[in-house]
């Protein structure tokens, strides 16, 4: 059986924990893997475009586990009351191919992102940034104002999305939770919310070279969190922003950022530096107080990979009864997959004697997972 980790599991996982220390150990996950980089097998992401959307398929290795993650971007669906982002992943052991875990990843990548970009802010912003402007109050909105709230002290959110319902639907959610000490501040347009800002995340979705911010709207020092420019022809900033001479931009996998990233804007050598290089000590995050770093965020198998193995480690420490599904067979003679599928012929097919390997496979993929 393969674990299974369904919609209503990780809703009762994040609940357990609360979404706060969730995003916060995942980000400490995702650094530990940041920071063994170069054990990773890489590349960009798969895409399939139509005119409306994109299907993506995103995977990864360190050798031990693999993973990947289908994931969807139709800025349209919310029209039409569906989601603009939905996902699902796999988690499998490369010793024998087999996977270990089929897991949900819609709220998943929510929780991921944030995670992220609190974890890119912390090296990034300046310290004791205490006030954020968050432009594009969608699904994702709530778990970067957590994620911002928890890990960097953001006290003070200013709110903007062209429609104002999602920016009343994210106050009230805020409000309930009773973040730490946060005041949120409604705005009637991009300019006023970003207006004295410490940090500014934008994570609007429309597929267009949309101009979010302006280079008039940035002020030295800034921190610039661009979450929704995550594929082409579907940016947020102004590319003059990203060729201020006083701007730093930190990516998170530059080759998968120059087709999808912010950077797609510019040309080929445009110099960035990637997050692991960051984390890692060997590149610098921010060299003043008044240089304007920009992390153009696109969403990298990397961290899905974090949460996949974090989500799963979780789910075995907390669980009361195995969720699990039969994904792949369980054969007594693993050469007899007919024999198998032909229930009511299994016993011509049987060979004798049981052979236990799916338990001995389980066990073996256990001590790789350290569980
Ligand atoms: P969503 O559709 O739920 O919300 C997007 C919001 O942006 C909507 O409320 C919309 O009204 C608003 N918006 C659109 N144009 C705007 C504008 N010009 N000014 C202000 N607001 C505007 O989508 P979501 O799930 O919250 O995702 C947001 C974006 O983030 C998408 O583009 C998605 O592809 C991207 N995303 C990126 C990552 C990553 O890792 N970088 C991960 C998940 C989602």
């Amino acid at each position: 059986m393969v674990d299974y980790i369904g919609v209503e599991r990780v809703q009762e996982l994040v609940t357990h924990i609360g979404p706060a220390r969730f995003m916060e150990a995942l980000a400490a996950e995702i650094e530990h893997d940041y920071r063994r980089w170069g054990e990773f097998e890489k590349s960009p992401r798969h895409a399939v475009h139509s005119p409306v959307g994109v299907i993506e398929l995103m995977p990864t290795s360190d050798g031990r586990l693999y993973s990947f993650k289908y994931v969807n971007g139709h800025p349209k669906n919310t029209a039409a009351g569906l989601l603009t982002v939905t996902a699902f992943g796999v988690l499998s052991d490369v010793e024998t191919g087999y996977p270990l875990l089929l897991s949900e990843m819609t709220f998943t990548t929510a929780l991921r992102t944030a995670a992220m970009s609190a974890l890119a802010a912390r090296r990034m912003a300046r310290p004791n940034s205490r006030v954020m402007a968050l432009i594009g109050n969608g699904a994702q909105s709530e778990f970067q104002a957590i994620a911002f709230n928890h890990m960097l002290g953001v006290r003070e959110l200013r709110l903007y999305d062209t429609d104002s319902r999602a920016t009343l639907k994210l106050e009230r959610n805020l409000l309930k939770l009773g973040l730490h000490g946060l005041r949120i501040v409604r705005c009637s347009s991009t300019a006023e919310a970003v207006r004295g800002a410490d940090i500014v995340t934008t994570v609007t979705a429309d597929k267009r070279n949309a101009v979010i911010l302006t280079p008039a709207m940035i002020e030295p020092g800034m921190h610039i969190n661009a979450v929704g420019g995550d594929c082409p022809g579907k940016t947020e900033l102004h590319p003059d922003i990203l060729r201020r001479p006083d701007a730093r931009v930190i990516v998170e996998f530059a080759p998968q950022c120059r087709i999808e990233g912010e950077i797609q804007q510019l040309e080929e050598g445009f110099p960035v530096t990637e997050l692991s290089d960051v984390l890692s000590g060997a590149g610098v995050a921010r060299a003043s107080a008044n240089e304007v770093t920009i992390f153009d965020s696109v969403g990298f198998a990397l961290t899905d990979f974090s949460a996949l193995r974090y989500l799963h480690r979780l789910n075995r420490e907390q669980r009361v009864a195995a969720p699990a599904i039969d994904l792949v067979p369980e054969l007594d003679d693993p050469k007899d997959l007919f024999g198998d599928l032909v229930r009511e012929s299994s016993v011509t097919f049987q060979a004798p004697g049981a052979w236990s390997a799916p338990a001995d496979i389980r066990r073996a993929a256990d001590s790789r997972l350290g569980s």
